[in-house]
């Protein structure tokens, strides 16, 4: 059995040092467990905020640890009821071949579920995430003007597309012309634009001419500032990810703009509310039932990127955290 480990924490960006790649037997297979072959493995922005051993909603992983991950994965041997060989399970095994588990944690697909990595996706943790975030938190209403930073991943995307089966008008931002195009042509938002333009809040500016209403947060950093002076009266702003900082050290540049921000709060009315998508897991279902039927009638549009084996993993997360993903992140480690 392969393992990918926590070698050491990363001060900044993570490198290929911070994982090693090892070789362990597993322990016999006991009454009560399944045993699991890993087929696909899910990379998170979160599992950088694990590497490091600042405090945070979950504790940090201990140096020497399997990466945790969402997994797909099948049922190679079961001791266990409810599970029997050949079935596919949503589980949480992290970076590693095979796994055991003792079913506290696992969601069983079935035998045939479609397309079983979109369980790690639109389907899953990250889809789950824009619908809770964007229907309970940005409570959209039909001609609303909602703006999605990280628009082509699996949360942004989703985020954006809900937004228009609500009737609102979706301004995505994304890193480059080709998923800013694709936001647009695929995913039907009224426009989307590139962060990195130099101009880039005035681009904003222009997009948003009635102001903005509702911002789905992931990024932070730069992304919030030129969002920031857009957004109307009553303005909602699920603040579900600030990808940008998570490879930070310090903190940024001064000077410190808190109170401009606290004034906006107060004078615009404007209702922030950070959220961890573990609060909404006993709706899980619910969500997934919703999202599958969007999915099934083409009305949510998904895409995947798939990187090949354990050893390409670290090189994708890293990438990931540099906007070098197009769509969601999924590694194959095994065969179905
Ligand atoms: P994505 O696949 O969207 O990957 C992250 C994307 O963030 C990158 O592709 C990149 O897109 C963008 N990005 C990276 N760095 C920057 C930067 N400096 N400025 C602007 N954009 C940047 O990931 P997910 O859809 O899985 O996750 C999106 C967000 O949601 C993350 O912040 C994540 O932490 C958060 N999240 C929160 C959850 C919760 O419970 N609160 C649950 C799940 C996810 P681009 O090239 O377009 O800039």
């Amino acid at each position: 059995n392969r393992r990918q480990v926590l070698a050491s924490r990363p001060e900044g960006a993570p490198t290929t040092d911070n994982f090693r790649l090892e070789e362990v037997s597993l322990p016999q297979l006991k009454a009560g467990e399944v045993l699991l072959r890993t087929v696909y493995l899910s990379l998170d922005p979160y599992m950088r905020g694990r590497m490091s051993d600042t405090k945070s909603y979950a504790d940090p992983m201990v140096l020497g640890d399997t990466m945790v991950g969402g997994t797909v994965n099948r049922v190679v041997e079961s001791h266990l009821e409810g599970f029997e060989a050949g079935d596919w399970v949503l589980g949480y095994s992290g970076w590693q071949d095979y796994a055991i588990s003792d079913g506290a944690d696992l969601v069983n697909l079935g035998k045939n579920p479609s397309v079983p990595s979109y369980s790690l996706g639109v389907l899953g943790m990250p889809g789950i995430t824009a619908y809770f975030g964007l229907l309970e938190i940005g409570a959209p209403k039909k001609g609303e003007t909602l703006v999605v930073a990280a628009a082509t991943g699996p949360v942004g995307a989703t985020v954006g597309q809900i937004g228009k089966l609500q009737g609102c008008r979706v301004i995505g931002v994304a890193g480059g012309e080709q998923k800013c195009r694709y936001a647009v042509e695929e995913l039907g938002f009224d426009l989307c634009l590139d962060h990195r333009a130099g101009d880039f809040a005035e681009q904003l500016a222009a997009a948003c001419p009635g102001g903005i209403d509702i911002y789905f947060e992931s990024v932070g950093g730069k992304v919030f500032d030129s969002v920031m002076p857009l957004l109307n009266d009553f303005a909602r702003i699920p603040v579900c990810g600030l990808i940008s900082q998570y490879n930070a050290t310090t903190l940024p540049e001064g000077p410190d703009r808190t109170s401009l921000l606290m004034r906006d709060v107060l004078t615009k009315r404007l209702k922030i509310q950070g959220f961890i998508i573990f609060d909404y897991y006993a709706r899980f279902h619910e969500a997934v039932r919703t999202l599958s039927q969007w999915v099934g009638e083409g009305k949510i549009k998904y895409l995947e990127e798939v990187v090949e084996g354990l050893e390409a993993a670290p090189d994708a997360l890293i990438g990931l955290l540099e906007g070098q993903n197009f769509g969601k992140l999924v590694v194959r480690v095994g065969t179905e």
